[in-house]
């Protein structure tokens, strides 16, 4: 996925040879496969119904940030018109979001980055490079774009133009890997510059996201919820289980906001009158439920913990679906309100909200 400066002669002569035969535009658009676990530049171009899938993000919002180090000085506009471009396609509900400046790098720390560097494998005639992270799934959790610093970047229309490449390289981060297409006008996601013509999103680069997002759509991804079955007061605790949940595939759209359920777990030994077997265990610690939080939200396991623990404090987790016995059902001390049912994950099934 580097971008680089130079066109070569071959396909400029491709070019001329479709203008001229005057056919009506075809989409040429590809998507980025790699079922990598990680940190990955780079990617197999599929097509949209390829059956090994591509990488897509599992939450609608993406949240970006400026390094203004070196270059990044005064390009927080052409950033901000960049991410409107892809925010704007009609009929995908991604939204790209300016989150303000940072000092954070070309690193894997949860954070979206824009930044100007010498290196991180972006040298010679490549202008910008992008990183995704991916999770099980190929689904992205966190992506960095980095411009080579060796060129000048301007934001007036001149080369190099700053939004045309953060546009082209925002492409990537939604999963959209380099156009086949060699007609006129030129996608954005065409594989070598072409001016401040690439600021500007072609039907074929519209068509990739839109084709990406009906193969992922937000709403039809599903998490694993249980429900509060009962509370047993002497003891001072909670039974939680799946009571009708789907631990293979999940059971509730992620566009829902339900609490998640955490729990802090303490090694306390089973209560002398509480009974277990393979469906039935028992987690010493605590349990309890966060405010409600939308499924899409929830982009890993460190994410659902980091809101249990900013709610809770530190040692706080999400709950998961198997407990030391087996599985399906357990308790742990706690109280939690029954009103309705709540995310748990499972460690060993593609049914949360981040798979
Ligand atoms: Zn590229």
């Amino acid at each position: 996925m580097i971008r680089n400066t130079l066109r070569p002669a071959l396909a400029a002569a491709a070019f001329l040879a479709l203008t001229a035969s005057g056919a009506a535009p075809s989409f040429g658009f590809r998507l980025i496969q790699n079922t990598t676990i990680g940190r990955v530049s780079a990617g197999n171009l599929v097509t949209c119904t390829d059956p090994g899938g591509f990488t897509h993000w599992a939450n609608s919002n993406i949240n970006w940030f400026l390094n203004t180090a070196g270059q990044g000085a005064g390009k927080a506009t052409a950033l901000q018109n960049a991410l409107a471009s892809w925010t704007n396609v009609a009929s995908a509900d991604h939204t790209l979001t300016y989150a303000g400046t940072t000092a954070a790098g070309w690193a894997t720390d949860g954070q979206n980055t824009v930044l100007w560097a010498n290196g991180n494998g972006c040298t010679g005639s490549c202008l910008a490079l992008t990183a995704l992270v991916l999770q099980a799934g190929q689904v992205i959790v966190e992506t960095d774009i980095t411009f080579n610093a060796a060129y000048a970047w301007q934001t007036n229309g001149t080369d190099y133009d700053t939004e045309a490449v953060a546009t082209h390289e925002l492409g990537h981060t939604l999963g959209i890997h380099h156009t086949e297409l060699t007609s006129t006008p030129q996608p954005t996601m065409a594989a070598i510059y072409f001016g401040n013509g690439g600021r500007t999103l072609e039907a074929d680069d519209i068509a990739a996201l839109q084709c990406a997002q009906s193969r992922y759509p937000f709403s039809a991804r599903q998490g694993m919820t249980w429900a509060k079955v009962s509370h047993e007061s002497v003891y001072g605790t909670d039974k939680v289980g799946c009571a009708g949940c789907n631990p293979y595939v999940g059971d509730t759209s992620c566009s829902s906001a339900l609490p998640i359920l955490c729990i802090a777990p303490d090694g306390a030994p089973t209560p002398s009158g509480i009974t277990t077997d393979f469906y039935n265990g028992w987690i010493g610690g605590n349990i309890g439920l966060t405010p409600a939080v939308q499924g899409t939200q929830l982009t890993s396991i460190a994410a659902a913990n980091a809101r249990c623990q900013g709610f809770f404090g530190s040692g706080w987790q999400m709950a998961e679906f198997h407990h030391p016995l087996g599985a399906w059902y357990w308790s742990s001390r706690g109280n939690i309100n029954n009103a309705s049912r709540f995310w748990v994950y499972i460690n060993d099934q593609p049914a949360n909200c981040w798979n």
